[in-house]
Formats: C-alpha cells, sequence, structure tokens
C-alpha cells in the first residue's frame, strides 16, 4: 500500500488496536486515513494525539450503523480499503448487555458491508479491482480450546460469550457478502492484545493500576484460564501486511505462541510493578491476588496455530512477551494524564458480567 494515493477507511481508530493502526499508517504510509468512531466509553481522541494536526489524519465522530453516513463517507472519499476494527469489546459487559454488541457487532458490520458493496460496484475497473474489506475478528469465536489444541483457520466455530456470537456473526456475514456478491474481503482472527492505549477495563491496565493503588487484584475462579498473548504492534503490523498481501476470501489467524494462566499474567505484572515502583508500602504487590467468581460461560484456554501467515507473508512477532509486558506496565504507570482523560466517566473496576444483569 506504501506509496499508494488514495485514501483508506478505519472504523473503530480510535480504540486500542485502532488507534495504533492509525498512529503506525500516519508514521508509515504516505495516503490518507479516514477515522470513523463513535466515541463510546472505549473511545479517545486523547488516544490519536501523535497524530492529530496531520492533514492526512480525517477523524469523523459518528456510528457505523448509520449506513447513509458511510456511504456519504465511502463516495466522498473514495478509499481504496475498509478496515474494519469498530466493535463492543468487553466480555464481560457483553454479559450484561448482549443486544449492544448485537447492533454494533453484526448490525453495524453488516450495514459497512452493505455500504461497501454499492460503493464497490460503481467503482471503474482498476478501483474495483484493488478495493480490500478487512474484517479484524477474534479467536474467541471458536470457544475453548482442548488442552493440545491450537486454533487454525479451519477451527470449526463455537462462540461462548455474547461478544464472541456477535464477532462470529459478524465473520459470517463478512464471507457471506464475498460467496453471495464477489465483495473482496479478507478476515483476521487474533488471540489478546496487550500494549500501550487499552482501556483500564482490560486485564493488563487494570492489575497494572490496581496493584500500583494497593487494591485487591481479582482473579477470575483459579486463574489457570489460559490466553495466548500478543502486542498490539505486531497484531497491527499482521494486520497491514494482509491488507496489503492477503489473498481475497481468505481468513488469516494471528497469534505470537504465548500462552499463559492469567493467574501468571496477573503474578508477572505484580512484580514487574514492585520493580518498577519500589517506593510502594504495600510491596510484593502479588500479595493482592484474590480469587474471586469466575465469570459465567468463561473459556478455558485459546491457543493460535499463526502457520498460516508465517507461511504465506512471512509474518513473525517482533516483541516478546516479557520485555513487551514491562514496557506495557511502564506505559500505564507514566501516562496518568492519558489514564484520568479516558476513565473520566466511567467506572473502571467495579466487577461486571455476573449474568444478572442481562
Ligand atoms: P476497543 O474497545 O478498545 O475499541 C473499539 C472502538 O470502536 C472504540 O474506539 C469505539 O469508540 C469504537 N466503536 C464502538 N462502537 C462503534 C460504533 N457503533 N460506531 C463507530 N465506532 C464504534 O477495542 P479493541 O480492543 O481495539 O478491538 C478492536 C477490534 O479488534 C474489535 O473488532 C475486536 O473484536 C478485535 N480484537 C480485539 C482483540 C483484543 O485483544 N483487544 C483481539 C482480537 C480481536
Amino acid at each position: 500500500m506504501a506509496g499508494s494515493s488514495s485514501s483508506i477507511l478505519v472504523t473503530g481508530g480510535a480504540g486500542f488496536i485502532g488507534s495504533e493502526f492509525v498512529r503506525q499508517w500516519i508514521a508509515e504510509e504516505t495516503s490518507p486515513l479516514i477515522n470513523l468512531d463513535k466515541l463510546t466509553y472505549a473511545g479517545h481522541r486523547a488516544s490519536l494525539e501523535s497524530v492529530e494536526g496531520d492533514a492526512r489524519h480525517i477523524f469523523v465522530e459518528e456510528d457505523i450503523c448509520d449506513q447513509d453516513l458511510v456511504a456519504r463517507l465511502l463516495n466522498e472519499h473514495r478509499p481504496s480499503a475498509i478496515v474494519h476494527l469498530a466493535a463492543e469489546t468487553h466480555v464481560d459487559r457483553s454479559i450484561d448487555e448482549p443486544p449492544a454488541f448485537f447492533r454494533t457487532n453484526v448490525l453495524g458490520t453488516c450495514n459497512l458491508l452493505e455500504a461497501a458493496t454499492k460503493y464497490w460496484e460503481m467503482l471503474p475497473q482498476t478501483e474495483h479491482d484493488e478495493f480490500r474489506f478487512l474484517h479484524v475478528s477474534t479467536d474467541e469465536v471458536f470457544g475453548s480450546a482442548d488442552p493440545d489444541e491450537a486454533f487454525t483457520e479451519t477451527t470449526a466455530y463455537a462462540p461462548n460469550s455474547p461478544y464472541a456470537a456477535s464477532k462470529a456473526a459478524a465473520d459470517h456475514f463478512v464471507r457471506a457478502y464475498h460467496k453471495t456478491y464477489g465483495l473482496p474481503v479478507v478476515t483476521t482472527n487474533c488471540s489478546n492484545n496487550y500494549g500501550p492505549y487499552q482501556f483500564p477495563e482490560k486485564l493488563i491496565p487494570l492489575m497494572t493500576l490496581s496493584a500500583v493503588a494497593g487494591r485487591a487484584l481479582p482473579v477470575y475462579g483459579d486463574g489457570q484460564q489460559v490466553r495466548d498473548w500478543i502486542h498490539v504492534e505486531d497484531h497491527v503490523r499482521a494486520i497491514r501486511q494482509v491488507l496489503a498481501e492477503g489473498r481475497i476470501g481468505e481468513v488469516y489467524l494471528i497469534g505470537a505462541d504465548c500462552a499463559k494462566t492469567n493467574l501468571e499474567v496477573v503474578t508477572a505484572i505484580a512484580n514487574v510493578v514492585d520493580d518498577l515502583r519500589p517506593d510502594l508500602p504495600h510491596r510484593p504487590c502479588a500479595e493482592l491476588i484474590a480469587h474471586v467468581e469466575d465469570r459465567p460461560g468463561h473459556d478455558r484456554r485459546y491457543a493460535i496455530d499463526a502457520g498460516k501467515i508465517q507461511r504465506e507473508l512471512d509474518w513473525r512477532p517482533r516483541h516478546d512477551f516479557d520485555s513487551g509486558l514491562r514496557k506495557t506496565v511502564n506505559w500505564y504507570l507514566d501516562n496518568s494524564t492519558w489514564l484520568e482523560q479516558v476513565s473520566a466517566q466511567t467506572a473502571i473496576g467495579e466487577r461486571l458480567g455476573l449474568g444478572d444483569g442481562a
């Protein structure tokens, strides 16, 4: 894509992964980027400070569910690709409020596909041939992996949370728009991301902030749930490579072969905080770990076999977990202004997703 003058449309570019995508794109590509984001509780302009003022970053605070708006944006800017990241993403919230997840993740994706198809069908031949719709999804659509299993592109879907079900439905719509209307789609399914600018309701920033404040570090159930971790920069590089070189109609799983139990991750965070903040009176922070009631329907294990993207596109992660986690924890300790800005209107740390709010 480097060197192309036509723009791309990114949805959800004020969120955790989306803002990393925007930062990388503006730093490394020449073409403009239209950033369509509704700015929910999880999306913040504060995550885009480094690109504010760059004329190639065009921010549009609107909803992907508004099909007329999406059609207008496509016709006005004539992007060569849509990279779709906008979503409701917090599993615990999906347990308390499934319809919000249906609305954005299923209906919103369907709206985008509909507008994209009409736009793509009208494009002159060269632009028509170049156009891509890249859908960013999760490994949670596959449900819980068996002890020795790693998900591949042919693993059957078995979503267990309302979040996973909404992403699975979106993935199927993306596939159907390719099979039925020929829309040139590519889908990526990635494992758990970590890194800077993640809304502090998610495991790594939440545990970091709690450890510093001397609050309990709540671990769901026995903490032996396994998650496969990848640094957000590596995920975004993979998305960009799939956008540039991925085969139309294909699915690519993205992961960094870094499976850890939740208890291991929380303990590692506590140890890094001990190291970085030797002044804290409540050290060792690992003593703050408290086991709490498990999440209903909690998947036991996720694991990604990233062989296809490695073989076909020669993609490799650059970050290793230990140094990536240390830098990430350090980033949250150093960025209290960002934390205050993004969490000003949302209660952080209250227990969600026990299934009694639906
Ligand atoms: P996030 O919650 O940090 O950000 C989501 C963004 O989407 C926010 O900026 C929000 O304002 C925006 N948004 C929500 N509803 C919208 C709507 N109706 N219209 C326009 N914008 C809307 O999420 P994230 O962690 O950055 O995840 C981005 C994508 O990557 C999601 O599709 C998610 O399913 C997928 N994913 C995430 C992970 C992970 O570990 N975080 C892993 C694999 C895949």
